[in-house]
């Protein structure tokens, strides 16, 4: 069971994630989901991956244990049920995006029970759990213990960086996301603005990329349709990071920073506006560079 890895959570990540084990893995890979048919599309494809009935079991057929679940309250409650059959044997390793402070408190939980315990929040989005091309942002018990991350977060990742304490790779993750919703919220209006001035956005654009505007907001995932063909602005805002995760992840941000008794301005702007852009119908699962769109629709907000 040392050389099997277990995954808990096949969904848009996880599912990409399992590929790349299964193929790069030279032992046995055992999955679980609450939805069989996530199962079976994997162990139908793959000999060396097998289902588990529950979680619990997943941990007694591996000691090398990841999760990739929707929020924080599914983390707690599969950890819930790993704690009863971990030991001193089992590494455990979380890449949901959850509440650094819940993050934390699991962790504490898991070291009682002599377990090492990671929080390893992704960058990358789907296409990079696709490709095995992640960013791990490693919250670890000691830097010891984050080394021993590396070979299996490596089947998955291009970059896994260790960000200090348990909690800390959420914090990273968290920070992250708060300055993307920022600059795509400062990237939509910029562009909006030049063009009612007259400006030719492409132009415009250009100008920005190679000025001290620029930044990936802009450079990558550039919000004025048209600009960037292969963006998500270009394909009617379809695919890419939804407005839906994007409010989740200001959210946890907004929590943390409560947490710190910090009041960022402009990312409580930000995450008032992805809120508002999650919960309006039609919106909710574009990318979050539909913000641009957004505005654009409602000029006296
Ligand atoms: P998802 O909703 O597509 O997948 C979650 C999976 O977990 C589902 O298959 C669901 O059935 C399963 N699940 C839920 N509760 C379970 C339980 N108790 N036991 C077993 N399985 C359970 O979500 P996703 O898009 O894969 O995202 C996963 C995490 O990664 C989230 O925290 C998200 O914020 C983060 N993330 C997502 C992206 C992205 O682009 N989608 C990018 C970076 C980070």
């Amino acid at each position: 069971r040392h050389s099997t890895v277990g995954l808990i959570g096949l969904g848009q990540m996880g599912n990409g994630m399992a590929k790349n084990l299964a193929e790069k893995s030279t032992g046995k890979v055992v999955v679980f989901d609450m939805n069989a048919s996530a199962m079976d599309a994997l162990t139908s494809k793959y000999p060396n991956v097998t289902a588990a009935k529950s979680a619990e079991e997943v941990a007694e057929k591996a000691t090398t244990v990841l999760t990739m679940l929707p929020a924080s309250a599914h983390v707690e409650q599969v950890y819930k049920g790993l704690e009863k059959v971990v030991d001193a044997n089992h590494m455990l390793i979380d890449s949901s995006t959850i509440d650094a402070q819940v993050a934390a408190q699991v962790a504490s939980r898991m070291l009682e029970k002599q377990a090492l315990v990671f929080d390893a929040p992704v960058s990358g989005g789907t296409v990079g759990a696709a490709n095995g091309t992640l960013t791990f942002m490693v919250g670890a018990p000691s830097p010891d213990a984050f080394e021993k991350t590396k070979p299996v977060l490596s089947l998955m990742g291009k970059n896994v960086v260790y960000c200090g304490a348990n909690g800390t790779g959420q914090v990273a993750k968290l920070c992250n996301n708060m300055l993307l919703g920022i600059s795509m919220v400062g990237v939509a209006e910029t562009m909006l603005l030049g063009a009612k001035l007259g400006m030719d956005p492409v132009l415009l654009a250009q100008i920005l990329n190679n000025s001290t505007g620029r930044c990936w907001s802009s450079d990558t995932n550039n919000p004025y349709p048209g600009v960037i063909p292969t963006a998500p602005a270009g394909r009617g805002y379809q695919g890419g990071f939804s407005n839906k995760l994007m409010a989740k992840d200001l959210g946890l941000a907004m929590k943390a920073a409560k947490d710190a008794q910090a009041n960022p301005a402009l990312g409580t702007m930000a995450a008032q506006l992805y809120t508002q852009l999650s919960t309006t119908k039609d919106f909710e699962s574009l990318d979050f560079s539909s913000v641009f769109k957004w505005l654009a629709e409602h000029p006296s907000n």
